[in-house]
């Protein structure tokens, strides 16, 4: 799983400083697709219930799930790029918001946010610690600044398949729910919106956007509980818990 979260990362940090206005979703895509599969991986999205490419690029008001195609990227924008990878066998999955060019203040402050509550959340992946240990961690992140978590839509187990038990929503009690284990791998996916939480899916079968038409940032790793403390398995740097 550390081999599949590793192509995650790899793609993800070359994709970044690809997001500029002008870029096609899907020359990210065609990119992400060369990467894995040159590395000896399988894009667990392509296919996946029928979902044509290898990441999913949802932009502003698109919360998750974005088919890549001929829309291009304007500056302002802010584009959600999530990419799955199975190697070996196992499977990686992880998403970052990057900003396209200049974007406004409040929008730049909701993707801090955002991802600064899935970190507030891995430092909650403590054996013996509850999954509403982790849930509650993003919301309570993000809703004393204003922000709403999505609540259709959560974070999940992963190992062999992309989505195994249990569900790991991004709100929660403190203290209630499953006990997490060593050994447990869940992916963890904050979904927060500018506007209010509720979203809905659009004519293509997939695009989730918010009903308000406002923004939505969403970040992902997956991340590994151990007895030492959680290990992100989709980022570049040492696997800890630390902002890279
Ligand atoms: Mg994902
Ligand atoms: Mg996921």
């Amino acid at each position: 799983m550390r081999a599949a979260g590793r192509i995650v990362a790899e793609v993800l940090s070359r994709l970044e400083p690809m997001v500029q206005p002008g870029i096609s979703t899907r020359d990210l895509d065609h990119e992400a697709e060369r990467m894995i599969r040159d590395a000896g991986g399988i894009p667990t999205f392509k296919g996946y219930h029928g979902f044509p490419a290898s990441i999913c690029a949802s932009i502003n008001d698109e919360v998750v799930h974005g088919i890549p195609g001929s829309r291009k990227l304007n500056e302002g924008d802010i584009i959600g790029i999530d990419c799955g990878v199975t190697y070996q066998g196992f499977v990686g999955d992880a998403a970052v918001t990057v900003p396209v060019g200049h974007v406004s203040e409040d929008v730049l402050r909701l993707v801090e946010a955002t991802k600064a509550s899935l970190y507030a959340a891995i430092e909650q992946c403590q054996s013996g610690n509850r999954l509403g240990d982790v849930g509650n961690a993003v919301e309570a992140y993000v809703a004393p600044k204003g922000y709403t978590v999505v609540r259709n839509y959560c974070g999940h187990g992963v190992g062999r398949a992309m989505h195994e038990d249990p569900q790991v929503p991004n709100y929660g009690m403190p203290g209630k729910g499953a006990r997490l284990r060593p050994g447990w791998v869940i992916a963890i996916e904050p979904m927060v919106n500018l506007g209010n939480y509720d979203v809905k899916v659009m004519s293509d079968g997939w695009t989730v956007v918010t009903t308000d038409g406002l923004p939505s940032a969403h970040f992902e790793h997956t991340v590994a509980v151990t007895e030492e403390g959680p290990q992100v398995l989709t980022s570049l740097g040492n696997h800890s818990a630390s902002q890279s």
